[in-house]
């Protein structure tokens, strides 16, 4: 058997094209369902569903074979034991500090204020702060980082932006690009060695099928 670990909504949308290249085709729609594994139309390959930062943990530990997610997610979990043979271009999005509008954020950053950092990306964040010399108190958030400069909680966010609709919803502006991300197929170095005759064709039959679907 070969297990696919994948989260739901965006990344399980957009990584159907790729099965399907791959000649995968879920029996039922998670979203619909509510069941954690699901099968195939191939007898030896299913999927189970998993939060979007527990991806690489079932692969780290061999539960799942494979796994699609994000460069956010990867990088904060360490990716250690994970091989990362494909960026699979989907899910893309960049990560960003983001401030209530009218915060001077380069005024705060130029005179050495002690910033407040709302984030679920307490890695990336402290990371980004320390290469830049800002001294931060950085607060883990778990979701909804966008209320948490409204509130007084935090000076600034660090999260994803795609079309940045959720920050103007709530009156706050991007001040600064961290990274770009997407989101990368992760495979289990084990299991890679133990069914490679069955993982290898997945592999290449994902790679021919990027940028063609999503
Ligand atoms: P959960 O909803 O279970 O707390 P999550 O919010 O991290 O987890 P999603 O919102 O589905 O889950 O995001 C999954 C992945 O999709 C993220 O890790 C990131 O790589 C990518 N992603 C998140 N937000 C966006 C976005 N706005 N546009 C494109 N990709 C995104
Ligand atoms: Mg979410």
């Amino acid at each position: 058997m070969i297990t696919i670990a994948l989260s739901k909504g965006r990344i399980f949308e957009e990584t159907l094209p790729l099965l399907a290249a791959a000649g995968i085709t879920p029996a039922e729609d998670p979203e619909a369902s509510r069941k954690l594994i699901i099968g195939t139309n191939r007898d030896d390959v299913r999927l189970i569903i998993v939060r979007a930062s527990d991806v690489p943990t079932y692969v780290e530990y061999g539960a799942a074979d494979l796994g699609v997610a994000g460069r956010d997610v990867l990088i904060e979990h360490g990716g250690a034991g994970l091989y990362q043979p494909l960026d699979l271009e989907i899910a893309k999005c960049r990560l960003m500090v983001a401030t209530r509008n009218g915060f001077d954020y380069d005024g705060a950053v130029r005179q050495g204020a002690r910033l407040k950092i709302a984030t679920k990306y307490v890695q990336q964040a402290r990371e980004h702060f320390a290469a830049k010399g800002v001294h931060v108190d950085v607060i883990k958030l778990y979701g909804s980082m966008e209320l948490a400069p409204l509130v007084g909680l935090a000076d600034a966010i660090v999260d994803l932006v795609s079309t940045g609709g959720t920050l103007k919803a709530n009156d706050l502006v991007a001040v600064e690009h961290i990274r770009d991300i997407s989101s990368r197929l992760v495979v289990n170095q084990a299991a890679l060695k133990l069914k490679e005759e069955r993982i290898q064709p997945m592999l290449d039959a994902f790679a021919g099928a990027i940028g063609s679907g999503a």
